[in-house]
């Protein structure tokens, strides 16, 4: 075991790759992978493939033939974030309470937000991060066929981020008392698996995620690029569900790598201002404008790292201006060619709303505050 830290200073914590292989060779565990949207367009990095290319298929190969039982996309769990975090802003925008809604998908910004500007940690969304809300779902939905098998599940997290191993800690994103996620690995960390595994990551057959998670939108998938978190909200919010309108919305301002970006779009007759934000410098001093009267928003989306979490501390370092922006344009590209673009339209997802997830939506949704 060894240490990894976190750039943005959130962490200091242990990798647990030991630990995963141990569950693998138990036959009593299930273990379950999700994979976060950034991982695809960069674990390539290391076996000389393309910067930006689309390895979500390579990945989910690779972790079947290491042994993982189930693999799915957190894409899918960004799906189940849409829902819930476009509802919750509907909600505050009809009330005008607790405006800004500030996202609260990332773990690194939470924290920020909390330690220094505690005045503002009533805006931030309510809703678990899409690793957090996926892990909830994973767990809950196999209980029962673990006590048929006689097995455990154990989530496991491929994420772009170190942050996250932080997050899967806190008690307010525990389901009555239990910790959803088992443990969280860098994309870093999986490159080091393939490699103790000996594969030829590049020989690898594209393979789709499992069912009964297997569609993830394409709105889902851009939550790992700045802007892509408000792009995906607006999408679930327009009423025409055209591909005009995933045009639009694209060009309304929150693509880019500007630091700060703003966009004015109109909601039921109502102008709404938006900020885009990625690293926490241009996030305390828009908070410095917003606490002292000079700027207003009714929606802000905080990344801690630039550019996002294609830029994440646990992604492949060294990455230039040609590498960050083949892979902005890699997750854009994996939007481009899904068959479904809007959250909401994802079938698994409205199957998971009519049936699972009725009346659990807050329990397993939600963070505990
Ligand atoms: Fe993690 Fe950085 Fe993404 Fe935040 S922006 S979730 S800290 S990778």
């Amino acid at each position: 075991q060894c240490a990894v830290v976190c750039p943005t200073a959130a962490i200091s914590i242990r990798t647990n790759v030991t630990d995963i292989w141990d569950a693998i060779e138990d036959p009593s565990i299930r273990v379950v992978a999700q994979i976060a949207p950034a991982v695809r367009v960069a674990v390539g990095d290391n076996f000389g493939i393309p910067k930006g290319e689309n390895c979500f298929g390579k990945l989910v190969s690779a972790l079947r033939i290491m042994g993982f039982d189930m693999v799915f996309d957190t894409s899918f769990g960004a799906d189940l974030t849409v829902m819930e975090e476009s509802k919750e802003f509907a909600k505050r925008l009809a009330s005008d309470e607790k405006l800004p809604l500030f996202t609260s998908c990332c773990p690194g910004w939470v924290k920020y937000c909390e330690e220094k500007y505690p005045e503002f940690a009533d805006n931030l969304s309510t809703c678990r991060s899409p690793q957090g809300m996926f892990s909830a779902v994973i767990k809950d939905y196999f209980a029962e066929k673990d006590k048929e098998d006689g097995k455990r599940t154990m989530v496991v997290s491929i994420m772009p981020c170190t942050a996250k191993k932080g997050e899967i800690l806190r008690p307010d994103n525990f389901t009555d008392g239990r910790q959803d996620t088992d443990y969280v690995i860098t994309t870093t960390e999986v490159v080091r698996m393939i490699k103790q595994m000996g594969l030829q990551f590049t020989e690898l057959e594209n393979e789709s995620a499992d069912a009964p998670f297997s569609v993830a939108s394409g709105a889902g998938k851009i939550f790992g690029t700045t802007g892509g978190v408000t792009e995906a909200v607006l999408r679930r919010l327009a009423e025409d569900k055209s591909y005009n309108t995933i045009r639009e919305i694209s060009y309304t301002g929150v693509r880019g790598f500007e630091g700060t970006k703003e966009a004015t779009i109109e909601l039921d007759g109502r102008e709404v201002k938006i900020a885009v934000v990625h690293g926490l410098a241009n996030a305390g001093r828009l908070l410095d404008r917003i606490r002292s009267g000079e700027a207003s928003y009714d929606f802000v989306e905080v990344m801690a790292c630039r550019r996002g979490c294609i830029m994440g501390g646990g992604q492949p370092s060294g990455a230039g201006p040609r590498t960050r922006r083949s892979r902005m344009e890699g997750m854009y590209n994996a939007d481009a060619s899904s068959n479904v673009r809007f959250s909401e339209e994802n079938p698994a997802v409205r199957q998971l709303y009519d049936h699972f997830l009725a009346g659990k939506e807050h329990r397993l949704l939600h963070r505990n505050l």
